[in-house]
């Protein structure tokens, strides 16, 4: 596989590096809410100058650049330490799969708002007795005259609260499992649904419970067919998992470099347990990278396939490494000083639940990839 750049994909990053030196807006508020306006209001500004989901499609607004062109861009947002935009589950999910299994007027109406961050996107799959198992859903889509009424509980739905729409996973049907959902765009700002915020262990509410009380959903609003949303679904987990691993990829390599900044600044840059333990993340992290190059060799249109469970892992478990290295670092400090590692320590222990948990990953590696014995 040959690495070096042509020279209009140089001429590319060149482009991107100035546009970020005179754009990048730094690190945002450390409240979340005000952090999300002041990530909200970065996805205008590099909307506005063509670069947000630059890899999708001029029609639908994006750029249509390349996976490698994505990749640069990437990494010049690393370098220059660039915060992410807002409507992240959108573009990594939302976007994705309207493009994969929506009709042409559904990418006419929803794809434009997803990429401004005009109109925030949730996700609606768990439940609170159907998470991992994510096809025991029991949210019930009802048909009524011009669409479908929805009844159930949704849990640990991120950013419900800012959202306009949801990709809300409902049963239709009494099929068996896999033929009894749909996958519904849904309405979050109707009398129908209500969403009550959930506290986290770092003190904020990032993620809520929403609850559907006949929420109407027009015949327009569905993805696929009727009892077809299972495929959908699963395109969607196939979007998430690289789109989240590649996303938060970037924020580790950023918030290595402030590790080892921090490192230094305690003067323990010659401590042979510290050294060792910081190299093996920096090689760790590089592996995510080089992961995402062969994904790059191998890249064709359509849905990621099940590999992006491998980043999903990597970066759940190097994340908690290192916040636990900084701890190690800082000691009692941390715990005094209201360092942003607290913060970090804490919601590190998130990343191997949120997007399907690491022993789930695993499963599908090893069943899809590996082609293992089947658990069921
Ligand atoms: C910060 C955060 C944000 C989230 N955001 C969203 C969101 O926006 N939308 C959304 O729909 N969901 C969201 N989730 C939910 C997340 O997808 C689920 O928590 C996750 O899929 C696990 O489901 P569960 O919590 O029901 O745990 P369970 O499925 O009950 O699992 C409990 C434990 O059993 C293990 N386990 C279960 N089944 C198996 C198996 N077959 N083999 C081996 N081990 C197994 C699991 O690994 C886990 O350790 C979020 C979660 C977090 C933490």
């Amino acid at each position: 596989m040959d690495l070096s750049l042509t020279p209009a994909e140089l001429a590319f990053r060149d482009e991107i590096r100035a546009w970020l030196q005179a754009n990048n807006p730094g690190r945002g508020p450390e409240d979340i809410e005000e952090n999300f306006d002041f990530r909200l209001a970065w996805q205008h500004t590099l909307h506005d100058a063509g670069f947000a989901g630059i890899a999708w499609p001029r029609e639908y607004g994006g750029r249509g650049a390349t996976p490698v062109e994505q990749t640069l861009f990437n990494e010049e947002m690393v370098r220059a330490r660039a915060p992410a935009p807002a409507n992240i589950l959108g573009l990594i999910m939302g976007g994705p799969v309207v493009m994969a299994h929506g009709t042409e007027a559904q990418k006419q109406r929803f794809l434009s708002p997803i990429l401004s961050g005009d109109e925030v996107w949730c996700q609606g799959f768990s439940e609170p007795d159907a998470g991992s198992d994510l096809a025991a859903a029991r949210t019930r889509g009802e048909r009524v005259q011009g669409g479908w009424k929805v009844t159930g509980q949704k849990v640990w739905t991120s950013f419900a609260h800012r959202a306009r729409w949801c990709m809300l996973l409902a049963k239709t049907n009494d099929e068996p499992r896999y033929r009894n959902l749909s996958y519904f765009i849904c309405d979050m700002q109707q009398a129908g649904v209500s969403v009550r915020p959930l506290r986290q262990s770092t003190g904020e509410s990032e993620f809520n419970e929403v609850f559907f009380d006949g929420a109407f959903v027009p015949d327009d609003n569905i993805i696929g067919s009727e009892g077809g949303g299972w495929n959908v679904a699963l395109a969607t987990l196939m979007f998430e998992r690289p789109g989240l691993g590649a996303a938060s990829a970037l924020g580790i390599r950023m918030t290595l470099t402030e590790l080892a900044e921090l490192i230094r600044a305690r003067d323990l840059q010659g401590d042979a347990a510290i050294r060792r333990r910081f190299a093996k993340l920096v090689a760790e992290t590089e592996t995510i990278r080089l992961n995402g190059y062969r994904g790059l060799a191998r890249a064709g249109d359509g849905v990621p396939g099940p590999e992006g469970s491998i980043v999903k892992i990597q970066w759940a478990s190097i994340n908690q490494a290192m916040t636990e290295l900084a701890f190690d670092v800082l000691g009692e400090a941390a715990l005094l000083d209201g360092s942003p590692w607290t913060y970090r320590l804490l919601r590190a222990r998130a990343n191997s639940i949120e997007g399907g948990t690491s022993e789930i990953q695993r499963n599908i590696l090893a069943e899809r990839v590996l082609g293992l014995p089947r658990l069921r």
